[in-house]
């Protein structure tokens, strides 16, 4: 007897083979998966005390974003068409300095609610506020939201303890100054102690919470924005908690040294390996891309930011030949803009072709892993998500085949990567529990309406004066 048969389906299982089982089925018991098979098969097997017909559906593995910053969906498409820093200072810090807990809570609604209904089922929050994370009502606030929603979540709490240098502060006040009218927002870098005290009490109080569903791991922000004893002593706190670390590396030009890469500032620290999960590295090199793979180091693949920013094309191709893990992330949701893995494997998929010129580079398959199993292995969870393979956690995306624009399809691969826009996702299983049923997110009921959102967002704008963007 087990809890639950997805039965009748198209399985793509992204299992070492990467077998495609039609008409197959997963069973599932507890939170885990316990068989994956012909659906004859296991149907004669099992007894299952739900059968969840997925005939005429494609089950695949829930999806993994390696990336994200959940606050800015509130302002999504504002103050677009600008640079990475412009942005950051002129868009980004003054609306999330606006916002209160209740109103992290609010984007944490809706960005939960917009994940799963395109397949997501695990994330990565670089949770960087303006740059030393939220307080605990604001942690409170967005954490108990995620539990509620069901889905899988990695708060990576996020400091910086380094001041920028006099040539950097320059240039951020010239970028301020583009923009006169707006509540500029910023904090103060914290001391490392400080900052590493707080990630640990933050480890301390959820990691491992709503059955194991919630993760926190130390995300020192910003390459350059924390000192080499910041980065060590998260790589350190890493180790001592068996979690992973992330930070944003390489982002944009501005952000790289003459007298070193980022790279190789983090190789220093000694903050490169198997628990570390670099955002973006588009400004690498080739000696980055070797130090990135002889360490083990994994990278989180922005390219829908990195497309609407315009900070250049990450060299993926050459960071997968030489071995390093990459997974995709959609990053903040302002730029992006939406939280949907489905879509930005289509970008990515376009970008690196026709970027190098290559019709070859990139296949679907290739760009589906991203999404999925080698997602799964960039967070440190290879063993236990990222695939429909026995012994996995149960995270399981079923989608309608019946639409015209998945007709006709030639491999599952290509439909998710070509064809698919996430809007087909009808049920999601995370952690053995149905949290979308048929296209409703349970946990969450319909909360928010999207006129509270709309409306709270101007707000926002409005006390942010954002309204006055001159650009
Ligand atoms: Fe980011």
């Amino acid at each position: 007897m087990v809890d639950i048969i997805i039965s009748g389906g198209v399985v793509a299982t992204m299992d070492e083979q990467r077998r495609v089982l039609n008409p197959g089925a997963v069973a599932i018991d507890g939170s885990e998966i316990v068989a994956v098979g012909e659906s004859g098969e296991l149907r004669d097997a099992y007894d299952a005390d739900r059968l969840v017909d997925a005939s005429g559906q494609l089950v695949i593995p829930g999806l993994v974003n390696t990336h994200v910053h959940v606050p800015d969906i509130l302002y999504r498409g504002r103050g677009k068409a600008r640079g990475l820093h412009d942005w950051l200072f002129n868009v980004k810090h003054p609306f999330v300095g606006a916002m209160d807990a209740g109103d992290h809570a609010l984007a944490a609604e809706l960005y939960c609610r917009e994940s799963l209904r395109n397949g997501i089922t695990t994330f990565v929050e670089n949770a960087g506020g303006l740059g030393n994370g939220y307080d605990d009502e604001t942690v409170e606030a967005k954490l108990s939201v995620y539990d509620r929603a069901g889905l899988r979540n990695v708060y990576a709490n996020g400091f910086l303890d380094s001041g920028s240098d006099p040539e950097f502060e320059s240039f951020a006040q010239t970028q301020r100054r583009k923009e006169p009218d707006v509540v500029h927002a910023s904090e103060p870098p914290l001391e490392t102690e400080a900052a590493l005290d707080r990630t640990e009490s933050l480890i301390e109080s959820y990691h491992g919470t709503a059955d194991g569903r919630q993760s926190v791991w130390p995300g020192p922000f910003l390459a350059w924005g924390v000192s080499p004893d910041g980065l060590a002593g998260a790589y350190e706190l890493a180790e001592r908690y068996d979690v992973m670390t992330t930070t944003h590396t390489a982002e944009s030009p501005v952000q790289e040294r003459n007298l070193a890469t980022s790279v190789e500032y983090l190789e220093s620290a000694g903050y490169l390996g198997e628990r570390t999960l670099l955002g973006h590295c588009v400004q690498v090199s080739e000696a980055d891309i070797r130090r990135l793979a002889t360490t083990g180091t994994r990278v989180a693949h922005n390219v829908a930011t990195n497309c609407s920013i315009a900070t250049g094309v990450a060299p993926v191709p050459a960071m997968q030949a030489a071995g390093v893990t990459v997974g995709l992330g959609t990053d903040n949701i302002a730029h992006n803009d939406t939280a949907n893995l489905i879509a930005d494997m289509r970008i990515a998929a376009l970008l690196h072709k026709v970027s190098e010129t290559d019709p070859g580079l990139l296949p679907a398959w290739s760009v589906l892993e991203m999404a999925t199993i080698h997602a799964a292995r960039a967070i440190g969870r290879g063993d236990e998500l990222g695939s429909l393979e026995p012994g996995k956690l149960a995270d399981v995306v079923c989608l309608d085949l019946d639409r015209p624009h998945l007709t006709p399809y030639s491999d599952v691969a290509s439909l998710l990567v070509y064809q698919a826009t996430g809007d087909e996702v009808t049920t999601v299983l995370c952690n053995g529990a149905v949290v979308v049923d048929d296209g409703t997110c349970s946990g969450l009921d319909d909360r928010p309406d999207t006129a509270t959102v709309q409306e709270r967002s101007q707000e926002l704008v409005a006390a942010a004066r954002l309204d006055r963007l001159r650009t």
